[in-house]
């Protein structure tokens, strides 16, 4: 199996190096445009001591090789675009609202002149608290072994359970949030609205609390999508339309979710369940795209692999 994965390493680089992947992609993309949303989420800069993500030079080079192949747009421009448009579309993502995407990707989209749509937790912001899904890997450091029963456990209770199984756990040695250096907290309020001041940065709404909507009744899922919504609105006075799933696999949304979106005003909707967008897909079942951490030629290589799905 090794051998075979440093021989398909060694013909993509080839393939790439050579020029043949990337006109093979051109013209794949020219006889039947396809158009992506990619998804990322930390990007630390070598400096993190907590939660991984990606590094900088890695996200430079991954949006250096896409911008050969695809016009760069907001989520709620691709929406109105993609089925009219002859051009390949793609949109990146930020989710979760982390420091990093401040301080890290935002400095490589504006020297790109890149547009993109960070999705925020309005709950985590100006406060030194973190994402539960953050807190469950600050006790992976710890506990690795408990940690997936916990996590799969986490995502099927409900808030309530939720909330205090959580507490337990923060009386936990690996558990600490005073140790959290500043540059891998959330974001505040002023950071955001530095990045709004970019006109091809477009903000939505990724819930209060993070919350697993499918989890909760109906209530209080309206409660996390409006109020997120509008404390964005009322921050950056502009309009908020798009929306990410907290988790965002097949169970964590519905169509009663799905209502509450459209009669509070958002017109798209993005999960975390991969593949390219056709035309006429759902706009409120977006699929994305996770590049990991590969490099250009592997950028490449995936995505050809995408658009020759169910051609
Ligand atoms: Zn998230």
């Amino acid at each position: 199996m090794y051998i075979l994965h440093l021989l398909k390493l060694f013909l993509s680089t080839i393939l790439y190096y050579s020029g043949a992947s990337r006109a093979a992609l051109k013209i794949m993309l020219k006889i039947k445009p396809a158009h992506f949303i990619f998804m990322y989420h930390r990007v630390n800069d070598g400096n993190h001591n907590i939660f991984s993500g990606l590094d900088i030079g890695i996200l430079e080079k991954q949006i250096k090789a896409l911008k050969r192949y695809f016009k760069f747009v907001t989520l709620s421009e691709f929406v109105g675009l993609i089925n009219n448009s002859d051009k390949p579309l793609t949109v990146i993502t930020f989710d979760d609202g982390y420091k990093n995407t401040f301080t890290n990707a935002f400095p490589i989209l504006k020297k790109n002149n890149l547009p993109a749509t960070v999705f925020l937790t309005t709950g985590v912001i100006d406060n030194d608290d973190i994402i539960w899904t953050d807190k469950l890997s600050m006790l992976k450091r710890t506990d690795a072994a408990s940690l997936e029963k916990l996590k799969t456990e986490l995502k099927n209770v409900p808030n309530s359970d939720k909330e205090n199984r959580i507490k337990q756990w923060e009386s936990c040695p690996g558990i600490d949030y005073k140790s959290i250096p500043e540059a891998e907290k959330m974001l505040s309020w002023d950071e955001v609205k530095i990045m709004a001041k970019e006109p091809n940065i477009e903000f939505g709404a990724h819930t209060v609390n993070h919350l697993i909507l499918t989890k909760v009744n109906k209530e209080e899922a309206e409660k996390e999508i409006i109020d997120s919504k509008q404390k964005i609105e009322t921050e950056l006075s502009r309009k908020i339309t798009a929306f990410c799933y907290p988790n965002g696999q097949a169970g964590d949304f519905n169509e009663a979710v799905i209502e509450i979106l459209r009669e509070n005003g958002f017109t798209c909707a993005v999960t975390t369940i991969e593949g390219k967008i056709k035309k006429d897909d759902n706009n409120f079942a977006l699929k994305r795209i996770s590049l990991g951490e590969r490099p250009p030629h592997l950028v490449v290589l995936k995505i050809i692999k995408e658009v020759l799905k169910n051609v």
